[in-house]
């Protein structure tokens, strides 16, 4: 306990770089300049924090972000 996973994941080889995901949430995604695809931010919020990440679920088109739930703040190890 006590160790944090990450909650919100991107599926690069389902992510069609539609951006819809970082219109959503520009706090936690972004799209690579190279190939268009999106990622998660280092240090980005959670999904407790950011309710844009499950919006941002909800409108990729192509399925490709998880959200996991997290703990409720306050809650250690
Ligand atoms: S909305 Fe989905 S398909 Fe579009 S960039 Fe974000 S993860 Fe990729």
């Amino acid at each position: 306990m006590g160790v944090t996973a990450p909650s919100v994941e991107v599926d690069r080889d389902k992510c069609v770089g539609a951006g819809q995901c970082v219109l959503a949430a520009p706090h936690v995604f972004d799209q690579g300049e190279e190939d268009g695809l999106s990622f998660v931010l280092a240090g980005a919020p959670g999904p407790g924090d950011d309710p844009g990440i499950r919006d941002a679920a909800a409108r990729c088109p192509a399925g490709a972000i998880s959200v996991a739930d997290e703990p409720a703040n306050g809650e250690d190890a």
